[in-house]
């Protein structure tokens, strides 16, 4: 029985509820470089977001002081099962009773790559990261190895890791970290083939997200056109097509986001959600990239942890059996309905965009995200954690009550967006 949708807590407002969190802030300012960094650094959320956490079940987060929020960060989108999954947890606490960290693999590293070369639709094989900024390195570095070129295409604003070559900001960065990464526009062929014909017999690879998400514009799902000549123009030029699903990856489709397209990738990077939370990325390729994969060098301490293999063995069959897909997108659908049909009550207009089963809320006329940072805020104040500008993600954990008891909040939310803002 989900607990009836609760009034904005005042001492919320006068920051009295984030009494612990704020002591953690202040000493961890001392001995962290800007006490965290990245995008897990809550300075970048509005006023009132925690950045400490106690814990996790399901889709219910607690925070250091106690505050209890439905989750719809999903931890940036590794939880897709719902924290602290049982059969998953039971699946690595197995696995760390035995060990995590040996001289080699276990056998659950050889379990995890048939069962991911049997699910994914177009791997012949598997290599196992922890990072998805490991996943998209690695294949950058196949695509070279196996044509012997340089040039790989990215997306102008996608986000493929925190590796020189990928990182958004360009403190510490050399040109020549990027020389040879060249861009184009999601969903845009002309601009493709114009990349593509500029890299000419140096085209090594084409990067392309599962879909586009930027932060803070609209989603885009990509386009049959362009995901079927980013196929041609790889085929013709011998260069590797490159999926990046580290975002999206068992959100939209079990075998591979662009199987309702029928384009299959040549490699693609995997890593937040393949284990539920617990740190693990992979690269699948095709067979005719097999020999370059072996040829590379790249490895990491902790790549082979049995912990992570089990939890990502655990995820991949709770998934499947669970029809995930199916589960994300109905709850997606009740959410992205719910807000809409609020936003219009309160004559707000709002944008939501991309697949269901990540959310993403913006406001027209917005530009500094005022509107969206009032709106989440308030949210949050009502035990709904939201993201303003970054998308959002559902999980198997969510259930239609904890939507229905979220859009109560959202309705509240909007209702303070209107006051302050509304014509
Ligand atoms: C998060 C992300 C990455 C990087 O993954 P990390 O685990 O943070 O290194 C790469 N690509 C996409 C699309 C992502 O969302």
């Amino acid at each position: 029985m989900p607990p009836s949708p609760r009034p904005a807590d005042p001492a919320a407002a006068s920051g009295n509820s984030h009494a612990l969190d704020d002591a953690l802030r202040q000493r961890a300012a001392r001995v962290v470089p800007g006490g965290m960094t990245g995008h897990l650094n809550a300075a970048r959320l509005p006023p009132g977001y925690p950045q400490f956490f106690e814990r996790g079940r399901g889709c219910h987060l607690w925070d250091v002081d106690g505050r209890e929020f439905i989750d719809f960060m999903c931890s940036w989108g590794p939880n897709l099962l719902g924290h602290h999954h049982p059969e998953v947890e039971a699946a690595a606490a197995r696995q760390a009773a035995l060990g995590d960290c040996l001289n080699g693999p276990t056998a659950r590293f050889v379990e995890l790559a048939e069962r991911l070369v049997g699910r994914i639709a177009h791997a012949d094989w598997v290599m196992f990261q922890k990072n998805g900024t490991d996943a998209t390195t690695v294949c950058a570095t196949i695509a070279r190895a196996a044509t012997g070129r340089r040039k790989i295409l990215v997306a102008q604003g996608a986000y493929h890791g925190s590796a020189p070559w990928c990182t958004p900001a360009p403190a510490g960065i050399t040109p020549e970290d990027r020389a040879h990464f060249a861009t184009y526009r999601y969903n845009d062929v002309a601009s493709l083939e114009a990349a593509a014909a500029a890299a000419g017999s140096d085209l090594a690879g084409i990067f392309a997200s599962a879909f586009k998400h930027d932060l803070g514009i609209d989603q885009e799902l990509p386009s049959p056109v362009f995901a079927r000549r980013a196929r041609e123009l790889c085929d013709a030029a011998g260069a590797a097509l490159i999926l990046d699903e580290v975002r999206a990856g068992y959100r939209l489709h079990p075998a591979g986001s662009w199987e309702p397209l029928g384009i299959r990738p040549d490699l693609s990077a995997w890593s937040k959600a393949i284990a539920n939370g617990y740190a693990l990325a992979a690269v699948t390729g095709v067979d005719a990239l097999r020999d370059a994969a072996t040829r590379i060098f790249t490895t990491g301490s902790f790549w082979a942890g049995g912990v992570a293999m089990a939890a990502a063995l655990a995820t991949s069959e709770v998934a499947e059996r669970e029809d995930l897909v199916g589960h994300l997108e109905r709850v997606g659908r009740r959410f992205r309905q719910g807000i809409a049909a609020q936003a219009a009550s309160h004559g707000l207009a709002v944008r939501q965009s991309g697949p269901v089963q990540l959310p993403l809320i913006l406001f027209d006329a917005d530009p500094a995200f005022e509107m969206g940072s009032l709106f989440t805020a308030e949210a949050l104040a009502r035990g709904v954690y939201l993201h303003p500008k970054h998308n959002m993600f559902l999980s198997l954990a969510h259930t239609e009550a904890d939507i229905d008891q979220a859009l109560a909040a959202t309705d509240d939310a909007f209702a303070v967006v209107a006051a302050r803002h509304g014509r």
